[in-house]
């Protein structure tokens, strides 16, 4: 019982329980990239740089608990690559947090960056904490003091935080205003995904769910399939996982089951998901408007088209992968396949949509809070959703059309696209000193 990676669904905490296959997030992004350069021509003193961090940082954050004690907590801030722009990518409170999930994670965010061809590297941080254990003023507490300590690493053209598991919009704020009030000026471009009345986008907090379903869609449409006819199985019901299911339910797939930690309800004549409230609405609430209950282990290997992971690290391991019977996987978590399991459904081929393309609008859309909050001017809704399809289909295009090329997985057709205009950046500004 010892998985360390987990999903990034922006602020849910609905996982479901852990699998018995250890591997970091850092050792299967450290094996997914040796596993994609071996397929592409490129420089290998580069691939040897990317398996490291450029830094990470290490914190105490001491803070007061509500009934007048101190404890001391650590947090993290591994900024992976930054040759394409500042770093980006999430700020989680999980107790599992670690430094090597952080890098992992962080690795991730650069490759999900240069596959969406954002401007930004990538970085991941935390703190080792359980946020269930903390009032939401103490909550708060931690998040000014947390600024405080990663102040100097962080700021708007150098790295910018973001929600992910357990920090949500109201994290952001407060993030956000720690950081303005220590700089003497109202400086919203230092983090995204807060809320859109101190600069954060519409549409932010729905965009990994909503492009985990646009990729689900041109997927589907490439092998030829109607979403009409096509049945769904969603794990995990947070951000990713409702939004997700939601969007497809309304495009016109059927949406058998969908789970949290507790369970997962499943409906084979399909489920009206907007009746149903995700993690944020009503967390941990699914199993309860349930008729029929089945495991999350159940929900993974049910007879569906597409299986959409969406809630842990992790989740598909060598003891289920042979037992995997939808014919397509869209990874909505970060992580959710180890590397075993990912060889297993190679040599099975289920095609594997890799979360650093599915779930990529979350970071998208944090791009278009960055470009409004300099601009100081928002976007509407339509817009940023407008804008999102149009990213997401360019990526797909990018990444189909290296797919068709190499006859490589999904996964590897979008690390080449990735490490290729990362490399190509590396090469451009070359080795300083
Ligand atoms: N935590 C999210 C992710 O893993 C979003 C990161 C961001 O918006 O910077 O993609």
């Amino acid at each position: 019982m010892a998985s360390t990676s987990r999903s990034d669904h922006d602020g849910s905490g609905d996982a479901p329980a852990e699998s018995t296959e250890s591997e970091s997030a850092l050792e299967t992004a450290r094996r997914q990239l040796s596993h994609a350069a071996t397929r592409l021509e490129i420089d290998p003193s580069i691939v040897e740089r990317l398996r490291y961090p450029k830094k990470v940082h290490e914190v105490t954050v001491p803070i007061e608990r509500d009934d007048g004690t101190v404890e001391v907590f650590t947090g993290y801030r591994a900024q992976h690559d930054s040759v394409r722009g500042p770093y980006k990518g999430g700020l989680r409170y999980h107790p599992e947090v670690t430094r090597d999930e952080c890098v992992g994670l962080g690795m991730w965010m650069t490759w999900k960056c240069a596959v969406m061809d954002l401007p930004f590297g990538g970085a991941k941080g935390g703190v080792a904490v359980n946020p269930k254990e903390l009032s939401s003023a103490e909550k708060e507490r931690l998040t000014r003091r947390f600024a405080q300590e990663i102040r100097d690493v962080i700021g708007p053209n150098q790295d910018i935080p973001a929600p992910d598991m357990g920090t949500d919009p109201r994290t952001m704020a407060w993030l956000m205003d720690a950081y303005s009030m220590q700089e003497g000026e109202t400086t919203p471009g230092v983090v995204t995904g807060k809320p859109p009345v101190v600069g954060g986008s519409e549409g932010r907090e729905e965009a990994p769910g909503r492009s985990v379903a646009i990729v689900t869609q041109l997927v589907c449409e490439y092998y030829d399939r109607q979403l009409e006819e096509t049945t769904v199985a969603v794990q995990g019901y947070g951000s990713v996982g409702a939004n997700a299911a939601r969007l497809l339910d309304d495009w016109g797939a059927t949406v058998v089951a969908i789970s949290d930690v507790n369970g997962a309800m499943y409906e084979p004549e399909g489920i009206d998901t907007a009746s149903v409230p995700s993690h944020d609405e009503e967390p941990e609430a699914v199993t309860t408007y349930a008729d029929d209950v089945i495991s999350n282990d159940e929900l993974l290997t049910l007879d569906v088209d597409v299986l959409i992971p969406a809630a842990l690290g992790n989740v598909i391991t060598k003891e289920n992968a042979a037992a995997i019977a939808a014919d397509l996987v869209v990874e909505g978590a970060n992580g959710p396949t180890t590397s075993t399991a990912d060889s297993i459904l190679a040599e099975r081929d289920v095609a594997v949509v890799p979360d650093i393309l599915a779930n990529a609008g979350g970071v998208t859309v944090s791009y278009f809070e960055w470009l409004q909050d300099i601009n100081r001017r928002a976007w509407s809704l339509e817009r940023v959703n407008d804008e999102l399809e149009a990213e997401m289909r360019a990526a797909w295009g990018a990444v189909r059309s290296e797919f068709e090329r190499r006859d490589v997985t999904w996964r590897d057709a979008a690390y080449i696209v990735a490490l290729s205009r990362i490399a190509e950046a590396h090469e451009a500004r070359g080795l300083w000193p």
